[in-house]
């Protein structure tokens, strides 16, 4: 059975193609089995049997058509067409009129082609039409032409005849309504994950992937807020870069960016550090449990890696200015003091890492 469904349903891609499948899939059966069901039990003349089955072999084909050559959107068309302007009248001659299951049938075809046909143009109010005028126009026919409409040869078969229709009609309600479910389930799922995309998307840096600036101060100031113990800040600014851009072009210098990245990236996570990108070619690190002695220890790490791994201009210099969280005091001034110390190793001759000593002051 799941083998079947998946044959019916599978391979399409969005929830409504899949209820627009599933039920081509069920009316094209309903209509065989009605056809045989009919001549069988003689509720109504062979002509309606072979009608239906008629009915049954070009939706199966619509079916196979939508789920095997990409035609869906057609196809539902087509169909949506058929049972309202064919389907229904014929059904409505043939079997019994007010006094069948027609009625049902036409309900259950209106709120299938309701949910897809698109919402709008001529297709829409034709089809809304169809549904609006045709069985009122069938009613009054029956009430000026009894004659015209085929009798139940007797009340049991009527009743037989209406319970299995109704049967049906359940069934085939719940295909669609599952079906329109698992659309907005869907559609649901899709912009939540579209909007955590765009939310994360707006907290890197487009070039190294690291937190961007906004999203490296926030995380700065939660930690902060949170009372961790000896968190460390360090704000590293790559050596006249300039140069190197204007000797090897910005292509390169962005690939430079990006090496220097990888590494402070992969010997922070060593330290449970955080790291972010927070401007050209400033790049900001968050260390918990950190000691002066920590901050060197890192320092000396990754200048070792840049010497170890240069690129085509050389080893990759870098300053750096770190400062331990102040006791008292914002996440501002904790930058500034790291940006200060920062200052003071690009003065001192660059190449450098300098601890803040008012840090260490506030810190005490
Ligand atoms: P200093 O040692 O004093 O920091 O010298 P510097 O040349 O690194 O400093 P300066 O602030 O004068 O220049 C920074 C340069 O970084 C300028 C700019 O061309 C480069 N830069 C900033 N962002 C990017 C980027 O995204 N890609 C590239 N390729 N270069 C960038
Ligand atoms: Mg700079
Ligand atoms: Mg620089």
């Amino acid at each position: 059975m799941t083998r079947v469904w998946r044959v019916v349903v599978g391979g399409a891609n969005s929830p409504l193609q899949r209820m627009h499948l599933a039920f081509l899939f069920v009316a094209a059966w309903v209509g065989a089995f009605s056809g045989m069901f009919n001549v069988i039990l003689s509720l109504s003349p062979p002509l309606y049997g072979l009608l239906l089955e008629g009915f049954a072999l070009t939706v199966l084909w619509m079916w196979y058509r939508s789920r095997w050559r990409a035609d869906a959107e057609r196809m539902a068309w087509w169909f949506c067409l058929l049972i309202i302007f064919v389907m229904m009248p014929v059904n409505w001659l043939f079997n019994q009129g007010m006094s069948g299951p027609t009625l049902m049938f036409f309900l259950m075809a209106a709120a299938y082609s309701l949910g897809v046909i698109p919402a709008h143009g001529w297709r829409r109010w034709l089809v809304l039409a169809g549904f609006l005028i045709m069985p009122a126009l069938m009613i009054l026919l029956e009430s000026y032409h009894p004659s015209w409409i085929a009798a139940y040869p007797s009340a049991t078969q009527q009743a037989a005849d209406l319970i299995f229709s109704y049967y049906l009609n359940v069934a085939i309600l719940m295909v669609m309504v599952s079906g329109h479910i698992r659309r907005v389930e869907s559609e649901r799922r899709l912009s939540r994950d579209y909007a955590a995309r765009l939310r994360e998307q707006a907290r890197r840096d487009s070039l190294t992937g690291l937190l961007n600036h906004a999203a490296f101060h926030e995380t700065a100031e939660a930690e902060l807020a949170g009372d961790k113990p000896d968190l460390a800040l360090l704000i590293y600014d790559l050596d006249h870069f300039k140069q190197v851009n204007d000797n090897y072009g910005h292509p390169y210098g962005d690939q430079a960016l990006l090496h220097f990245a990888a590494l402070l990236g992969e010997i922070a996570r060593q330290y449970d550090a955080i790291v972010g990108r927070c401007g050209g070619e400033e790049f900001c690190v968050l260390m918990p449990r950190a000691s002066q002695a920590l901050l060197e220890a890192f320092d000396r790490q990754l200048r070792e890696r840049c010497r170890l791994q240069p690129l085509a201009h050389g080893e990759i210099h870098f300053s750096g200015g770190g400062a331990l969280a102040p006791e008292k005091g914002s996440v501002t001034l904790w930058f500034e003091l790291a940006d200060r110390a920062l200052y003071s190793a690009k003065r001192a001759g660059r190449r450098r890492l300098v601890v803040s000593d008012d840090l260490l002051i506030l810190s005490r």
